[in-house]
Parts: structure tokens; C-alpha cells; sequence
């Protein structure tokens, strides 16, 4: 053994042991008559003293180490005279009799410590490193207890955790599948899954009525901030089950995840909101509710008066911004530069400032009057005192960029707190959704997503109206988590896969095997996702999911510590019987 204890463990009950422990130099302070070190491990700091007078053998020894050398040590457990009272051990120190050195270390390049000096390119090329400090620690433990939290509850549940494959068949649909050459099967490939989702219904045909896998999923997607290329889902599958009975289950999971790892109460039912209210009144699938400044489409009223702008416009809305009437120039300019940036497109932004005194003072005092300021002032519920911000345009862009006007007022006025979590689930998602480039419907979550049966009929005359019985977990404006009733029925499948654009040969190709499963007893079903990592970060407070991550890729999808991904050598090339074209011929090693 070489220690007895850790270095989160010893007490001042502990006062007169001898203790062996072992773990790493955090720092060496050499204060004249006595050397104090922290020796640190995954449980925590302890302090070592050698008095410099009594031993100078030990105390030449221990001026030597460095910063993360590997050290046993052996010596007494003392009270101290001044105690640490931010750390438990804070209220011992160690009397070091013997100190050995498992191993040395090169400086490390950045300060191990809970306020690092390095950048995170940086800390990622060195994670091993990083996962020392204390905030990559505590996350990696909040992963653990979490998932820990998420197996014991649904196992409470009657669910059973069932592992799938990673190598199947590539179903390009949806985000583009990562492909895996097979030696054995030169010219064919497996595909890593985007998600579990067909074999979980066939676990649901297998009889499996609940099932559930906390799992990695692959997509080769364009890169997007916090997007990883694999990144791990709570994926659960269940039979026999309406959605009211899937979303009663899964908010009995979140709230056990609040309570258990949070101690949150979320007391009452979550709200739920149809997809089409989420783009009226938040201008995304995905609101934070954990604030109002619901969008108030002003357009009847403000348009047809002459001002070009609103005139041209098929939407017009407002947001009103309690309090801000203040807002200086330099504010509003602001403002306006956030709306006109690429990624939110806006061409400008108008504002009424509802003075205290009860008049206005607008960016359009040209063409409206006091009239108009107090109508669309009424319709926002505006006070005197309030901001109104409004945006013009084609309907869908200025819906999305008020959103995300909203959202940064929401930053601004403090409205976003981060121990504030307000839930909710959207429902009535569209079924398809169109694509003018390839002229073509795409499943709105995937082809397997079971339409509204009162909605059914319209697939043949207007597809683009059917809702489906579809749903997503919001949690503070981020996308936690999503799933369906499913379709269980070969020929609706069948046909869905037509609406889709499918030939009769593509889909049998493709899903014949799901097809044919349905065949043999397929019953009613559905299920949900959730992005792990992302609730992780959430329950963290961290804006990254690169965090919550022991080992990420960065935002090009590089692992930048082991420089994957990478060339490979001919050798297996040759074994692949792959051959590489153009740009990509310089990669043979
Ligand atoms: N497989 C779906 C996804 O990964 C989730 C689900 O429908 O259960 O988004």
C-alpha cells in the first residue's frame, strides 16, 4: 500500500497517527525555519511541515521538489496553530518524517490550480493535466452522479439498460453518418450510429417494454460552437405508452436529477408549449422561460402608415424591455450593431422609449404619432418607464432575430440566472419540414416520428401541416433533450418513407429490416433522448460541453492532445483496398 490514507481524509480527531500518504506536489513554500507543502490528490489537500532546524536532511530534501512531483510521504498528524477553515483538512498538518519520491515532473505548462493561467487550447492539448484541477474534477464527479442518478431511477422504473452496436448499417438520414471500412468486406462499410434509435424499436418489437442506454452517438456534422462529433445520450425506448405517459415519466426523471444531484425541488407539472406558440411569442423551439418579454406582433398596426420599412414588411414585432426607457444612445446603438450582426441579420433595429413623464421619444417619430406609440405601448403592456425594441422583415428571419434580441436583453437585465431552472416541454412539433434547395420534405426529428393521428389524412394533400406527435425538453433556453410516439405500422412507415422522398427500392434498402420487424407484432411505442453532456453542463453551469468531457475534441473536431484525426499507412490502406483521390492522397503515411 502506499498510503494509508488520502489527502482528502485526516481530521483533527486524527491528532497523534502516524499516517503514510501519497499524491502530488501542489505547491512548496519555503518560509526561513519551516517548508510547508500541499500534497494534493483526487480527495483533496493536505499541508506537510518539516521544521528546517530539527531535520536538515529531509528538509534539504523536500526544497527539491517541484511542482506535480509524485511524493510518499510518512509523518504525524498535528493540530495546526493558524487553521484553514475553506479546506477540511484545513484544521491538521502533517510533521513529515520520511518523504520519497515516486517520480519527478516537468513544469507543468500551465498552474494546476482552480483559476489557471492556461487558455484552453492550451488545456486540452495537456487535459490529463487539466483534469487535475479542481473544476474538471468536481465535473467528471457531477457526470458520474448523474448518471449514477439517471441508472437508479429508471431501473426503479422496471427500465433495463441494453447495449446496442457501434458498427451498423449507414442510414444517411438526418446528420451524415461517420463510416467504418470493414477488412473483411473490402468495398463495404459500417457506420457508427447517430443514435440507437432503430434498434431500440426493435427492442420494443423484441418485447423489451422499457429500455434505456446511456450511450455515445456519432455525427459527422459542419461544425457548430459546442457541438461534438461524439457526444453520449440517456436514450429510452418504451411500449404501451401515449406521449402523456412519456412525458410523465421523464419529468419524474428530471426532477429526481434536480433533487438528487441538485437538492431542487421542481414542485407542479412542467408547462408545456405547442411548437407553433414557441415560434410566435420566443422566436425558437428552444425559450428560456425563466423570463417574459414575450414577442407582440404589432404588424397590423404599424404597417400601411408610410414608413417604408414596415410597410415592406410580412412581420413586424416587439419586445418590451422593462425599465429601459433610459437606455442612452451609446445603448441603443449597441443594440442595433447586435441585431445588424451576420449571424442575426436584422437590417436595423426601431425603438419607443416610454418616458416616466408619459411621452415618447422614438427612432420613427416621422412617421407615427403619439397615437401609435400609445396603441403598440398598450399592446406590449408597456409602463412608462419601458423599452419597446421592434423588428421588421420576412416573418421567419425576424422572428429568430428578435429571439435572439430577446435573449440578450434578457443577459443584460440580469434575467438569465444560472441557479434559476425553469423546465418545460415543447409539443406539436411539424412533422416535415421543407427544404427549398433540394425541393424536398425532411422528417422535422426522423422518419420514424408517428404523425397526429387526426393529422393522418393530410399527409396526401398537405403534408406541410401535420403535426406530429413530437416533443422536446427545454431547460433554460437549451435544448435538453426530444423523442416521439413512433410510427408502428409498416404501411404508414411505408408511406412516411414516400412523403419523405424515398423510392419504394431506397426505403426497403435502407429500413426493410425495420419494415419487416413491424410485421411480426410491432407494439405502440416511443421514446425520448437526452443529450447527457449537455445536461451536465447545464446542471454545472458551464457554457461548454467541452468541459463535462474528459477527453473532447475541439471545435474543428480535432482531438488536439493525440492529434486525431490523422493519416493512416499505406499498409492498411492496402488491407482496405482503399485508395485515396486528390487532396487527400498527400495523407498516406
Ligand atoms: N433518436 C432521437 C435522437 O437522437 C431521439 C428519440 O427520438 O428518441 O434525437
Amino acid at each position: 500500500m502506499y498510503r494509508t490514507h488520502t489527502c482528502g481524509e485526516l481530521r483533527l480527531s486524527d491528532a497523534g497517527k502516524t499516517v503514510t500518504l501519497s499524491g502530488w506536489v501542489q505547491r512548496v513554500r519555503n518560509l526561513g525555519g519551516m517548508t510547508f507543502i500541499d500534497l494534493r490528490d483526487r480527495y483533496g489537500i493536505t499541508q506537510l511541515v518539516v521544521n528546517n532546524e530539527d531535520d536538515n536532511a529531509l528538509s534539504r530534501q523536500v526544497k527539491e521538489l517541484g511542482r506535480e512531483y509524485v511524493v510518499q510521504v510518512t509523518g504525524k498528524v498535528t493540530g495546526r496553530s493558524s487553521k484553514n477553515t475553506k479546506i477540511p483538512t484545513g484544521e491538521i498538518e502533517i510533521i513529515l518524517e520520511s518523504c520519497k519520491v515516486l517520480n519527478s515532473a516537468d513544469l507543468p505548462p500551465f498552474t494546476i490550480e482552480d483559476e489557471t493561467d492556461g487558455g484552453e487550447e492550451l488545456r486540452m492539448k495537456y487535459r490529463y493535466l487539466d483534469l487535475r484541477r479542481n473544476p474538471a474534477r468536481k465535473a467528471l464527479e457531477l457526470r458520474h452522479k448523474m448518471a449514477l442518478e439517471v441508472r437508479k431511477y429508471l431501473s426503479d422504473q422496471n427500465f433495463i439498460e441494453i447495449e446496442t452496436p457501434m458498427l451498423m448499417k449507414s442510414t444517411p438520414e438526418g446528420a451524415r453518418d461517420f463510416v467504418v471500412p470493414s477488412r473483411l468486406n473490402p468495398g463495404q462499410f459500417y457506420a457508427l450510429p447517430q443514435s440507437p434509435q432503430v434498434f431500440k424499436q426493435l427492442l420494443m418489437v423484441a418485447g423489451y417494454d422499457r429500455y434505456f442506454q446511456i450511450v455515445k452517438c456519432f455525427r459527422d456534422e459542419d461544425f457548430r460552437a459546442d457541438r461534438q462529433p461524439e457526444f453520449t445520450q440517456i436514450d429510452c425506448e418504451m411500449s404501451f405508452v401515449n406521449q402523456e405517459d412519456i412525458l410523465k415519466t421523464f419529468e419524474g426523471l428530471t426532477k429526481h436529477l434536480f433533487k438528487s444531484v441538485k437538492n431542487i425541488d421542481i414542485t407542479g407539472d412542467f408547462p408545456r408549449m405547442p411548437y407553433a406558440d414557441a415560434m410566435k411569442y420566443y422566436g425558437t423551439d428552444k425559450p428560456d422561460i425563466r423570463f417574459g418579454m414575450r414577442f407582440v406582433d404589432i404588424t397590423e398596426v404599424a404597417s400601411g402608415k408610410g414608413f417604408k420599412v414596415f410597410d415592406d414588411a410580412a412581420y413586424i414585432g416587439a419586445i418590451c424591455a422593462g425599465n429601459c426607457a433610459k437606455y442612452s444612445r451609446k445603448e441603443l446603438d449597441q443594440l442595433t450593431d447586435f441585431v445588424k450582426r451576420p449571424q442575426i441579420g436584422a437590417k436595423g433595429l426601431v425603438y419607443v422609449k416610454y418616458n416616466e413623464d408619459g411621452t415618447f421619444k422614438t427612432s420613427v417619430d416621422k412617421f407615427f404619432g403619439e397615437d401609435d406609440f400609445k396603441q403598440w405601448c398598450e399592446m406590449c403592456n408597456a409602463r412608462p418607464g419601458d423599452l419597446l425594441l421592434i423588428l421588421a422583415g420576412n416573418k421567419d428571419k425576424t422572428l429568430k432575430a428578435l429571439g435572439e434580441l430577446r435573449l440578450e436583453m434578457g443577459n443584460r437585465l440580469g434575467l438569465r440566472e444560472k441557479n434559476k431552472f425553469a423546465p418545460l416541454w415543447v409539443v406539436d412539433f411539424p412533422l416535415l419540414e421543407w427544404d427549398d434547395d433540394t425541393q424536398r420534405y425532411y422528417a422535422m426529428h426522423h422518419p420514424f416520428t408517428s404523425p397526429k393521428e387526426e393529422d393522418i389524412e393530410l399527409l396526401d394533400s398537405d403534408p406541410g401541416v401535420v403535426r406530429a406527435n413530437a416533443y422536446d425538453l427545454v431547460i433554460n433556453g437549451v435544448e435538453i433533450g426530444g423523442g416521439s410516439i413512433r410510427i408502428h405500422n409498416d404501411v404508414l412507415q411505408q408511406k412516411m418513407f414516400k412523403v419523405l422522398g424515398f423510392t419504394e427500392e431506397e426505403a426497403e434498402n435502407q429500413f426493410g429490416f425495420l419494415m419487416n420487424a413491424f410485421k411480426y407484432g410491432a407494439p405502440p411505442h416511443g421514446g425520448v433522448a437526452f443529450g447527457f453532456d449537455r445536461w451536465v453542463s447545464l446542471f454545472a453551469g458551464m457554457d461548454s460541453i467541452r468541459e463535462v468531457i474528459a477527453f473532447p475534441k475541439n471545435n474543428a473536431g480535432r482531438d488536439i492532445m493525440n492529434d486525431a484525426p490523422s493519416p493512416i499507412s499505406k499498409k492498411q490502406l492496402d488491407e482496405l483496398m482503399i485508395e485515396l483521390k486528390g487532396e487527400a492522397k498527400k495523407n498516406v503515411l
